[in-house]
């Protein structure tokens, strides 16, 4: 089969030479949040908005009622400027292996804190960028695979994280923290994630068994017999999981590994387009008026 080239995203020497100011970067959270024209909220007219002087804010053209593109975005009420955070999601979308606060405190000059804060909620929104379409259908191939994150907490007890993945073949990865590898687990966010009836590979672990008694096209694998290849798209995420968490994150809590695991998502799933990464990021805030 042909490889297609993958389409590449922007360099950072372009991305900064495209939002050189904080008023460029203004203006295209505007555009990309509102639009060229939209109907205002206040005359209900279809409008142009003008930059208001000295505000973050743009008027409409026939009645003055202004907003504002922060609004509902993280940007809004902090100190850190817009090229900041632009920098920073740019970091992000244009990365493999995830972004580490430390690496933001130095390029940026914020506090630690702040570079932390700033890369959780950056996470956040990119996990409201993925749909909740389902995976499968038709005679699409879904894998469904577990793995285990961390290892030793700092007393030496057992700290493994369970995550589900579920991939469509050619097209978006789920995964999921989930509390254990049973399939009192598995099986339900399976049922959540993937269209009824779908064809779904697995390796031969027992939590996968009962997929067959719900209606799905079961294979599973096994390895240990030599069969190859059921689930080796899953275990290409998983790769690429595992380099980013054990070599950016180094360890990652419980409470944060599924806003971790949203963003690798975000990144696979938007594999084919990188150069809509930044702006789906920007549409991922919710928008008031
Ligand atoms: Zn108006």
């Amino acid at each position: 089969m042909e490889k297609k080239a993958t389409p590449k995203g922007p360099t950072l020497r372009q991305f900064q030479a495209r939002f050189p100011t904080e008023d460029s970067c203004l203006e295209h959270l505007k555009l990309v949040r509102y639009g060229v024209k939209h109907v205002c909220a206040k005359c209900e007219r279809e409008a142009k908005y003008y930059r208001v002087k000295a505000r973050r804010s743009y008027e409409c053209e026939h009645c003055g009622y202004q907003i504002y593109p922060t609004a509902g975005t993280p940007f809004h009420g902090t100190r850190t400027s817009l090229r900041d955070w632009f920098h920073v999601m740019f970091m992000f979308t244009s990365t493999r292996n995830g972004v580490a606060a430390k690496r933001v405190q130095r390029e940026i000059g914020v506090t630690y804190k702040t570079a932390w804060r700033m890369c959780k909620l950056i996470r956040a929104y990119m996990g409201y960028v993925d749909g909740d379409d389902m995976l499968g259908g038709g005679s699409v191939i879904v894998e469904a695979d577990k793995t285990f994150i961390g290892g030793y907490d700092k007393k030496g007890s057992d700290d493994k994280k369970v995550v589900l993945g579920m991939v469509e073949r050619g097209g978006n990865v789920v995964a999921r923290h989930i509390p254990s590898r049973s399939g009192r687990f598995v099986v339900p966010s399976i049922l959540k994630n993937v269209r009824p009836g779908s064809a779904i590979n697995t390796d031969s672990a027992r939590a996968f068994e009962a997929l067959e008694i719900h209606g799905f096209t079961h294979h599973p694998y096994n390895s240990a017999a030599g069969e190859k290849g059921g689930t080796a798209v899953i275990e290409g995420f998983w790769g690429m999981l595992k380099r980013g968490i054990n070599g950016t994150y180094i360890s990652v809590s419980q409470k944060h590994l599924q806003t971790y695991l949203n963003e690798f998502e975000f990144r696979y799933n938007l594999r084919n387009q990188p150069h809509t990464m930044f702006d789906r990021l920007l549409l991922s805030f919710p928008r008031g008026t």
